[in-house]
């Protein structure tokens, strides 16, 4: 196993540890606190090859390991977890052309992310299909050169903003996975409307609204393979994408933790800093044990996609663990703050709120779980990854 970054991975890893801390960190608790979707930081960390990092040399991008993508979201992560979650979206929403576009495709729909700012947004979600893919609503039918698509879209990040679409729909409900496939919407064609931007617990810096889709007109040579692929489509588009994701909840956890630590030096109660008990020894001990071991199985989910193998269970033992610990250690960061990590006035109440996103997107923690136990139980792949 080989964890060295080349020059030029370095290189970009600078950049990003460097706009985390002077970009992004600086503007994180405006824009949590007014709801506000930060454009010209996207649009800035984009020019310094922070979005759209998955895009290979031959279609123009940086084509950047997965192992140097996950360690660059960490970061990312670190600086705002809103803001880093409207970047990978990017990444995201790119995924379904490359994985199932041809040649002409990646040509047309993710060049021009290359040559200029633009954002893309991922829709597979729906008001009544989130857990449940197969079970998506939203259909498309053929009409001569064109799908007429209609139906609703739900959560969908960057969606206000975005120029593409990467949508999701079935030409029969009935047919559940069968009957999914992907269209690359372009642009904001007639009867495309996107709604409201959500009021939400956290990642306030992030944007996210609902798309409805009436009529609109779709032409097939946007499908991304055939009619029935949408749903491996989808499936390895989140095999691809949860190493990044997990490593936003390494990264949030690591600034709490560094919060609690520092706090736990400053902080006296009976005549000594807080640091000096063992109950917050123990605390701090955890965090720091829990924020490697999750980064770890991030890596080897990334080395994994690196190296050609398929990761659908690491890649699950990553999102959901490192989910999870994001969970734990904002939450017990808080505890080390006592009174004053529950107020607004210190930086680790939104970080919690911002670690509990990530146990819902991209596939719930539960549904991580569902992933493991299927992989195991088929014993389709070793349990180690070896
Ligand atoms: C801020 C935000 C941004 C998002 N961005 C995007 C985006 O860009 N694109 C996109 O397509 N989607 C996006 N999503 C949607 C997200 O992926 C879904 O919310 C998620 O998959 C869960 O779906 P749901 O909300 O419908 O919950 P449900 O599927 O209804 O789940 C509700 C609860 O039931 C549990 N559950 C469901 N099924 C099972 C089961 N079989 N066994 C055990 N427990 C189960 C879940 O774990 C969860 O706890 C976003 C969501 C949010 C909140």
């Amino acid at each position: 196993m080989n964890f060295a970054l080349t020059d030029d991975e370095k290189a970009v890893l600078d950049t990003a540890r460097k706009f985390a801390r002077e970009v992004m960190r600086p503007k994180a608790a405006h824009c949590d606190e007014t709801n506000t979707f930060p454009k010209d930081i996207i649009q800035a960390a984009a020019e310094l090859g922070l979005v759209n990092m998955n895009i290979p040399v031959e279609l123009g991008g940086a084509g950047l390991s997965h192992q140097a993508q996950a360690i660059i979201c960490e970061e990312l992560g670190w600086g705002c977890a809103g803001m880093a979650t409207s970047m990978i979206a990017n990444d995201l929403a790119l995924l379904p052309i490359l994985i199932g576009g041809n040649a002409e495709q990646k040509e047309r729909l993710v060049k021009p992310f290359t040559q200029g700012f633009k954002l893309t947004s991922f829709a597979l979600t729906e008001p009544g299909a989130g857990s449940d893919v197969a079970g998506l609503r939203c259909t498309a039918r053929r009409d001569g050169d064109f799908y007429v698509v209609n139906g609703q879209k739900q959560w969908i990040t960057n969606g206000e903003y975005a120029d593409q679409y990467s949508v999701f729909c079935t030409t029969d409900p009935a047919q559940r996975h069968k009957g999914l496939m992907c269209l690359v919407v372009e642009g904001r064609p007639q009867g495309l409307t996107v709604g409201r931007h959500e009021n939400k617990m956290g990642q306030r810096a992030s944007n996210t609204v609902t798309l409805t889709f009436e009529d609109v007109r779709v032409p097939v040579k946007n499908r991304l393979g055939e009619e029935g692929d949408g749903f491996r489509i989808a499936m390895e588009t989140l095999d691809n994408s949860r190493p990044t994701t997990a490593m936003v909840a390494v990264g949030i956890a690591r600034a709490a933790m560094e919060h609690a630590l520092d706090y736990s030096k400053q902080r006296q109660q009976f005549g000594k800093p807080i640091a000096d008990f063992q109950g917050i020894q123990f605390m701090l001990a955890d965090m720091a044990t829990d924020i490697q071991a999750a980064r770890l199985l991030c890596f080897q989910s990334a080395w994994m996609l690196d190296n050609g193998q398929r990761n659908t269970l690491i890649s699950s033992y990553a999102k959901r663990f490192a989910a999870d610990m994001g969970m734990r250690v904002t939450t017990d960061a808080v505890q080390v703050l006592g009174g004053y990590g529950y107020s607004k006035e210190y930086p680790v109440e939104k970080l919690m709120r911002d670690a509990k996103l990530i146990q819902i997107y991209e596939g719930t923690s539960q549904v991580q779980r569902l992933v493991i136990a299927r992989e195991l139980l088929r014993g389709s792949m070793s349990p180690s990854g070896f």
